[in-house]
């Protein structure tokens, strides 16, 4: 039987911040997460990331019979992970890798992906699963709450910016459960938010990622500035300016915070056409 806490001590699992390692160690927590992260979503192949002593691994293992792949960097816990493995033959598959460079479509399709994620790398982390959304069933994912505001934000929101507009646009973004630091350890600065990303079945579409990318990160650079000037980024003239905002119905004087996510992506259908017919 694997016993979290006897695992970390045999094992010498001490948090190591440059892994932003956070453990959980609260079994009721780590069932109740564990619940909301399946319920609702397809869960034939799961993926964890960063299961670090595997307290939410078992917590998940113990949810169903379905098959686990859990990509860890921290190899002391890799090693530890192999006990938890033994308990639930054939299910868990451990891979000693950095998540940032694992190949996701290596697992096949309808990927349910759950993490408490080391918060240094988590928005890298996360617009690489956006960039290949249509393989995942759905995301839970813990981020700092500053971050989960971020994704969940609205435009005239104060916490929306380029990330609101990418994750929106592929997405439906809900916070499942809000925790504070003390139930991590060691605690961070930080409250956390666990979050549902839902990829949606019909979005906007007739332009990239990059494009829909290149877009909001010249809109929220400057996001004080109004359009006419933050655009400029883009490499466009006064008068391309006045078309491309002209395409979602907006005035060149407003900032990116007005712009809603379907406003942004009427504009970023716009810009790759004219950048196609140019
Ligand atoms: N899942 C455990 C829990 O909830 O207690 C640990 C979560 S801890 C916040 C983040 C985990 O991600 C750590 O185990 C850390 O070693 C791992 N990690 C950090 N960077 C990683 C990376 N680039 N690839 C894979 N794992 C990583």
């Amino acid at each position: 039987m694997y016993e979290l806490k006897q695992i970390i001590q045999k094992y010498e699992l001490n948090a190591k911040k440059s892994l932003g390692q956070n453990f959980i160690l609260d079994t009721n927590l780590l069932n109740k997460i564990a619940r909301m992260a399946l319920a609702g979503i397809k869960h034939d192949t799961v993926l964890e990331v960063g299961p670090g002593p595997g307290g939410l691994t078992q917590a998940l293992l113990e949810q169903g019979d379905f098959s686990m792949t859990a990509v860890e960097k921290d190899e002391r816990c890799v090693k530890a992970l192999s006990e938890l493995a033994s308990d639930f033959p054939n299910r868990l598959t451990i891979l000693n890798e950095d998540a940032l460079l694992f190949d996701e479509a290596s697992l096949g399709k309808d990927i349910c992906v759950v993490a408490n994620l080391p918060y240094n790398v988590s928005t890298v982390l996360l617009v690489k699963w956006l960039k290949k959304i249509d393989l995942f069933s759905g995301l839970t994912l813990m981020f700092q709450k500053e971050v989960a505001d971020r994704l969940l934000a609205d435009a005239n929101d104060e916490a929306y910016g380029r990330l609101s507009v990418l994750t929106k646009w592929l997405a439906d973004v809900s916070c499942l459960m809000i925790l504070p630091p003390a139930v991590f350890s060691p605690a961070p600065k930080v409250t956390s938010a666990l979050v549902r990303i839902q990829p949606k079945k019909t979005r906007a579409a007739g332009f990239s990622f990059d494009t829909l990318s290149k877009l909001t990160q010249a809109a929220f650079n400057t996001r004080r500035k109004m359009l006419r000037v933050s655009l400029k980024a883009l490499g466009l003239s006064a008068d391309e300016i006045i078309q491309l905002c002209a395409s979602a119905n907006i005035e060149p004087t407003f900032r990116a915070e007005q712009v809603t996510v379907d406003q942004f992506c009427l504009m970023a259908k716009w810009f790759e056409d004219y950048l196609c017919a140019k």
